[in-house]
């Protein structure tokens, strides 16, 4: 029922096996749609009216590896879509930062209708337990990828993931995620305490680090996440940026919500009429 916005699921499954995570057991391999398919039903929603489309997936970094056989990994398939009239936006959830490759950055800032938001999940900032999370990746590793995608678009904004209290979590490798976290200063931030997940290999770890603990490292975070976001809402202030308008303001129909390319929030004065358009709306 949203008019303006649709997802369109493009893998199932993960491979990957995070210690902490059910996917893999519930959902089974990965298994990619037919690029063909995709772009059809793309094209089916554009003509519908939908102005912008979210691929989804556990994991879309990793499309196409399943099927060597259609020449089609998951840049390649951005390619396809972007040239498709009308769609004006393109954004894609989640990614694991162990398949983010140098062709999907190159595609981000490329790309006319891709957002320049990646959503670039790190979990923790600690090798050992990143290790013990079964990630694949390691601080560095992560770091460096970063980098080279703020080289190759400076101006790419990042999401992340993050948990905190992960067993065996000590409060020096807390730190670490801490300072990570002020280091990158990412646009958005989904922070979790954790909690075991019924069937996973974390399940059987002692969960060593208190409640009251989790919750103390959960708060520090959110509230550095709170400056970060600040300093970047400063930022924008007497910029113009382009918005796509979602729907009216539930609270006040003199307003109207949309989204910039970055996925900030924006609220401004305007008529219905403007829904499903790309305003220029200076902050
Ligand atoms: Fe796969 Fe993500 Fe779960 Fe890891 S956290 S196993 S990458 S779905």
């Amino acid at each position: 029922d949203d008019p303006v916005k649709a997802y369109v699921s493009i893998i199932r499954g993960c491979d990957k096996f995070c210690t902490y995570c059910v996917v893999p057991y519930t959902r089974g391999q990965e298994a990619s749609r037919h690029p063909d398919q995709i772009v059809d039903e793309c094209q089916k929603l554009v003509d519908k009216g939908y102005k912008e489309i979210t691929l989804l997936g556990q994991n879309v970094n990793s499309y196409g590896k399943d099927k060597p056989e259609w020449q089609s990994l998951f840049h390649d398939l951005l390619y396809r879509l972007d040239a498709i009239p009308g769609l004006e936006r393109i954004r894609f959830m989640t990614s694991h930062p162990y398949d983010i490759t140098r062709d999907l950055m190159l595609a981000v800032r490329d790309l006319p209708s891709l957002c320049e938001f990646v959503h670039f999940p790190i979990q923790c900032g600690s090798n050992r337990v990143l290790r013990k999370m079964n990630r694949l990746y390691t601080r560095e590793s992560y770091m460096e990828k970063v980098y080279e995608f703020k080289e190759i678009l400076p101006s790419v904004t990042l999401g992340t993931d993050i948990i905190v209290g992960f067993p065996t979590e000590t409060e020096d490798e807390f730190e670490e995620t801490y300072n990570a976290l002020k280091e990158i200063e990412y646009s958005v931030a989904f922070i979790f305490s954790y909690s075991a997940r019924k069937g996973t290999p974390a399940m059987r770890w002692q969960d060593t680090v208190s409640e009251e603990e989790k919750d103390r490292r959960l708060q520090r975070l959110l509230q550095l996440q709170n400056e970060v976001y600040a300093k970047q809402r400063q930022v924008l202030v007497n910029t113009p940026v382009e918005v796509l308008v979602e729907r009216q303001s539930h609270k006040n129909k003199e307003l109207l919500k949309g989204r910039t390319r970055c996925w900030k929030n924006v609220v401004f004065p305007g008529g219905p009429e403007l829904i499903g358009s790309l305003q220029q709306v200076n902050i």
